[in-house]
């Protein structure tokens, strides 16, 4: 296959050759006379497909939200090539046998995948370290499912045997002795917000980035949001990411979303999340990740202290970059970056990331004509409903995983047959 007069994220324009699963040629002129297959892409965007390294497909143990099949066509047609999942799955996954039971989900996928192994009391390191693990996370200061404070020892542990393992530590930085009792007799949906205090993420990321330090291992930052995090995890020599929503929803949009914006770490000031935004832009932040955690809407539609966390966000992110790329926020070498360049390094994923010869041919097609709406009932979550209603995203004319096209938007068949991979068993 042979795309002609594509316009890489540089602004070059280029001829990209296709043989196998491999891009095999990127030159300003290729001859077409021996491909097969040749597609026009004047006036269109060629980027590497995302490498999501923060979803949570929720099989085993809760496919009423979200399965790895809906997952990953929400992925494929969002422009995402690769997906990282959590290990908050029941049952959670920290030994052998539920990293293999996962693994059997997984087959369903339509996009490459990793599979992070938990850590708590009874997590079996070497059972896990066994197997085919993309990293270990996302770990709390405490373990993996989400019991916070500061009894460290379990994570210092963590870091030790991972470190001899030579797998990264994915950290979700919140110290809860620092939220913020006083607000619980609030109902409202931002008392979330006003009790998950900034300043406990802040805490919680220098004390995890001390004792990675102390151990001379490196850790990644799950989704900070707060620019005080950022800087922490920067000056410490630590990687981060940032989800789609503290990037572009703050506390002003609770009175709308109500307790469908509750997630952890919650949103934040909009003055705060304008300083995160900047360090998006400027490249101090390593990384775009989603912590697509999706719940029913009738989940969601409790009261603030019983509804549960997280909002979907796999199939918007790339499409609402690209958007701000279209319209000056940041430029389509930064969206590059953040979505595929510092993934594929960080995570040390060597054939992925870039539109190069020689790598997989992991790419997104897009039509910076075409910025749409985004709606939730054209959306492929098993969850209905999306936090960024409304909002512009552009979104794929088709994406490729490995020289296949796995989702293309003008097919009536939009999917193929599921052939995602995991990044850890070949190839890399
Ligand atoms: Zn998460």
């Amino acid at each position: 296959m042979l795309i002609q007069n594509a316009t890489l994220a540089d602004g070059r324009t280029r001829d990209v050759r296709i043989t196998g699963d491999r891009i095999t040629a990127v030159s300003e002129s290729l001859d077409d006379s021996t491909d097969d297959h040749v597609v026009d892409a004047t006036g269109k965007r060629l980027l590497p497909g995302m490498i999501d390294v923060h979803v949570h497909f929720r099989q085993p143990g809760f496919g009423h939200k979200e399965t790895w099949e809906t997952g990953t066509k929400s992925a494929a047609a969002g422009g995402v090539t690769t997906v990282v999942d959590q290990p908050n799955t029941e049952p959670p996954t920290v030994d052998g046998e539920a990293f293999d039971e996962k693994f059997s989900y997984a087959e369903s996928a339509h996009v490459d995948f990793g599979i992070n192994g938990g850590v708590t009391k009874s997590w079996q390191p070497a059972e896990l370290f066994d197997r085919p693990l993309f990293a270990l996370g996302e770990v709390f200061l405490a373990d993996s499912t989400g019991e916070m404070g500061i009894d460290t020892s379990l994570f210092a542990d963590a870091l030790d045997r991972a470190s001899e393992a030579g797998v990264t530590v994915t950290v979700h930085a919140e110290d809860e002795t620092l939220f913020d009792d006083t607000v619980r007799d609030r109902n409202d949906a931002d008392a979330w917000s006003a009790y998950r205090t900034a300043s406990a993420e802040v805490a919680a990321v220098e004390r995890a980035c001390e004792l990675a330090t102390e151990r001379d291992v490196r850790i990644h930052i799950a989704h900070t949001s707060t620019p005080g995090g950022i800087d922490t995890a920067a000056a410490s020599g630590m990687t981060c990411e940032v989800s789609p929503h503290h990037l572009f929803l703050s506390r002003e949009d609770l009175d709308e979303l109500g307790t469908h914006g509750v997630m952890n770490p919650p949103l934040r000031d909009e003055t705060l999340r304008e300083e995160v935004y900047e360090r998006v832009a400027d490249g101090t932040v390593d990384m775009i990740a989603t912590d697509h955690a999706p719940h029913t809407a009738a989940e969601k539609d409790v009261g603030v202290w019983d509804a549960p966390s997280g909002v979907p966000g796999v199939e918007t992110v790339l499409p609402m970059l690209l958007a701000e790329a279209e319209t000056g926020g940041f430029t389509y070498e930064r969206v590059r970056d953040l979505t595929a360049n510092n993934p594929a390094d960080v995570f040390d994923l060597p054939d992925r990331g870039t539109v190069a010869e020689g790598n997989y041919a992991d790419l997104v097609l897009v039509d910076p004509a075409e910025l749409t709406e985004i709606r939730a009932e054209n959306l492929h979550t098993k969850c209905t409903w999306t936090p960024f209603e409304g909002r512009e995203g552009l979104f794929p004319d088709w994406t490729m995983l490995r020289g296949e096209i796995v989702y293309n938007r003008s097919a009536r068949e939009s999917f193929g047959t599921p052939r995602g991979k995991n990044v850890r068993v070949f190839g890399n």
